[in-house]
């Protein structure tokens, strides 16, 4: 028999298994709104004009090699990618004092960083938001930090519970770390105010807490790269340090090239010189360096003034069309009558709805519509299109009442 015959059939993961249910359905009324990738009005995948300009760059300029990058990876994506994420004018790139990795997506950043602070900081947990991305607690605990949650949402308001998390970080042990998502908090679409972040700075650095901000939708929540970063330069600000892991699976529809990057700000130049010793001492044995391709597409873009600008209308155009998507289904619910507050729906912020549905609500929907989710409830809004919301809206409407 098999040495590995004792095992037990593993469950798909919750989220990407949402995916697998759904393809097995024969119904042509499907509707998956389980991704959290964006699909166009049309219910396809979008790649940008910018992404295939910036390709066929690259496939034209015959002197490109396929050698090894470095360590860190492609270094003029590392220093553009801190660029856009800190800001051009930022005081932490001028004095030198942050390094930046190239790293498989948000993932790969977010365990590389957990993987760093488990070897050489002192405090070994990690505050998570609850909820979370479900992936989050699976990175960290893996990384060798010890994972313990915030307050974070309110389902009686389904909006923020600022009070709880202020609580739960105000009584975190000294120099914990603190998991931040920069904006469009998945999965319930709810982020602080600007003055709400003040406060939740303010309360860290007095604590000595260290802010790990996750960035997987920088541009896709207002539209505006530099609106959406603003919480992670209010803490750059202020001179203290911080880590904040980049993805451009989202905003440039890099999802399969798995490009990001890894900052960690510091206090000094040559500290940052230090850590990113260290950081090489964590990829090296883990997969030795990043690809090249995506990370290649990435500078390409980030450098030249024109493909920028073009980047940011194609990314401007993604989250007015969620935007969209959140009106049309807000009023498709106001006409039907359907009993409840839906104003949630238009307040929440980026990718995802958290609709306050419950596991039995998301599973009769699934039965009787061929609508899927995860059981939490939340929905994709980059899933759904004019011609869907109606559909979505009877079943909503037709679990409620
Ligand atoms: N963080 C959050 C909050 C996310 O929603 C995602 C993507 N679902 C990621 C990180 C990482 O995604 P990726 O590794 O594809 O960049």
């Amino acid at each position: 028999g098999s040495v590995f015959a004792h095992l037990v059939q593993a469950p798909e993961d919750a989220i990407l298994g949402v995916t697998i249910a759904y393809n097995k359905d024969p119904s042509p009324i499907k509707l998956n709104l389980g991704v959290g990738a964006y699909r166009t009005e049309e219910g396809k995948p979008l790649v940008l004009n910018v992404v295939r300009k910036a390709e066929q760059q690259l496939i034209n300029d015959r002197s490109r090699i396929k050698e090894y990058l470095p360590i860190v990876g492609l270094v003029e994506f590392n220093k553009l990618s801190a660029k856009l994420i800190l800001g051009a004018d930022s005081p932490a790139i001028r004095e030198n004092r942050v390094t930046t990795v190239e790293c498989l997506s948000g993932t790969g950043s977010l365990r590389v960083g957990g993987e760093f602070l488990a070897r050489h900081y002192h405090q070994k947990t990690i505050y998570i938001p609850q909820p979370t991305w479900g992936n989050h607690p699976k990175i960290f605990t893996l990384a060798g930090l010890s994972v313990k949650t915030y307050r974070y949402y309110d389902p009686s308001t389904r909006g923020l519970n600022f009070q709880g998390l202020l609580e739960d970080l105000g009584a975190a042990p000294q120099g914990s770390i603190v998991l931040l998502h920069a904006c469009a908090h998945n999965p319930t679409g709810v982020d602080p105010t600007l003055e709400q972040w003040e406060q939740i700075r303010k309360l860290m650095r007095s604590k000595g807490l260290m802010p790990f901000f996750d960035s997987a939708y920088q541009g896709f929540a207002s539209g505006s790269l530099d609106t959406d970063a603003k919480p992670i330069r209010m803490f750059v600000a202020d001179g203290g340090e911080l880590l904040v892991a980049q993805s451009y699976a989202k905003n440039m529809g890099l999802y399969g090239e798995r490009v990001g990057a890894l900052s960690i700000v510091c206090k000094a130049a040559d500290v940052a010189g230090r850590v990113e010793s260290q950081l090489k001492l964590v990829i090296r044995p883990m997969y030795s360096n990043p690809p090249i391709h995506g990370a290649s597409i990435v500078a390409v873009i980030l450098r030249d003034k024109n493909l920028f600008n073009e980047w940011t209308l194609e990314l401007k155009a993604m989250a007015d069309r969620i935007i969209s998507m959140r009106k049309q289904l807000f009023e498709a619910l106001r006409a039907r009558g359907t009993p409840g507050d839906w104003t949630h729906i238009i307040k929440q912020i980026g990718m995802f709805t958290f609709t306050g549905l419950n596991p039995a609500q998301v599973s009769y929907m699934t039965k009787e519509y061929h609508i899927y989710m995860t059981s939490d409830g939340r929905i994709s809004m980059a899933g759904l299109s004019s011609k869907t919301v109606p559909h979505l809206a009877d079943a909503i409407h037709a679990v409620v009442t």
